[in-house]
């Protein structure tokens, strides 16, 4: 298949893509140790900003999905790189889980509850209105916003949760600011990877569920885009959005065409 010819580098969404609700879809650990024996790299790359790198790789590691040279990828990993370009040196009031504040500092960026410099709110799993209310006093002040992803729910195997873009409408309604968007859909992570990979957008290529948020961010980059129909997309919906991905595959098991 000519697109697994010209890949180098591709990058898989986790839920709906490469597992469903805990489960690795189909034969997938054998898929990608194969794509590795082809010595294409394997990055794991997600909007969730609710866990740490470290969680993800132990979460993939367990499934059997993670191996040798692999990468995970999060926005919150992103915004990091982002606040070190944009805002070398600023103190940052940041909404997150006690671990991912943690990979913050270990990145290091400097935390600061009382007088910031910027603002940013992550997938906090742990939210209290005391942070709520925190934030929104900054916002009013006027200090930068940055939001880790745009999505407005996540999945579960119970049905979908509020994620960041839930909360961000609430503080537009609260504050009136909105905010900066690191994750996919925007093109700021495809550079990131771009840069961390050493490779080519070209040569890169998006595999996921979702339209607005997976092929919409390949199509962005100027990155190829593999959707698989294993989680949020059906045949009959694909014709409701403006992107079109290279190929459309029933699961990513089907990439060899075998
Ligand atoms: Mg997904």
């Amino acid at each position: 298949m000519k697109l697994l010819d010209e890949i180098e580098v591709f990058l898989l969404d986790l839920d709906g893509t490469v597992y469903l609700g805990g489960t690795p879809i189909g034969p997938m650990p054998a898929t990608l140790k194969r794509l590795r024996s082809m010595g294409k790299r394997l990055v794991f790359l997600t909007n969730n900003s609710s866990k740490t790198e470290e969680e993800y790789r132990e979460k993939l590691t367990r499934m059997g999905l993670f191996g040798a040279g692999d990468l995970v990828y999060t926005s919150a990993m992103a915004t990091i790189s982002y606040l070190k370009e944009r805002y070398a040196g600023a103190k940052v009031y940041l909404v997150a889980t006690d671990a991912v504040r943690e990979e913050f500092r270990r990145g290091g960026i400097a935390l600061s509850d009382d007088g910031p410099d910027v603002c940013v709110l992550a997938y906090d799993t742990t939210l209290t209105f005391a942070k709520i209310k925190r934030l929104d006093f900054f916002l009013r002040q006027g200090k930068p916003f940055l939001a880790t992803h745009p999505d407005d729910v996540c999945p579960t195997p119970y049905g979908a949760m509020p994620d960041v873009g839930s909360f961000l409408a609430m503080f537009e309604r609260s504050s009136g600011r909105t905010a900066s968007v690191i994750g996919k859909p925007y093109s700021y992570m495809g550079e990131a990877i771009s840069r961390l990979t050493g490779t080519k957008k070209g040569a890169i290529c998006m595999v996921g569920d979702r339209m607005h948020t997976d092929i919409r961010f390949a199509n962005n980059c100027g990155m190829r885009s593999v959707l698989v129909l294993s989680g949020e997309t059906t045949r009959e919906t694909v014709g409701n959005f403006p992107d079109r991905p290279d190929l459309i595959l029933d699961d990513f098991n089907q990439i060899f065409g075998d």
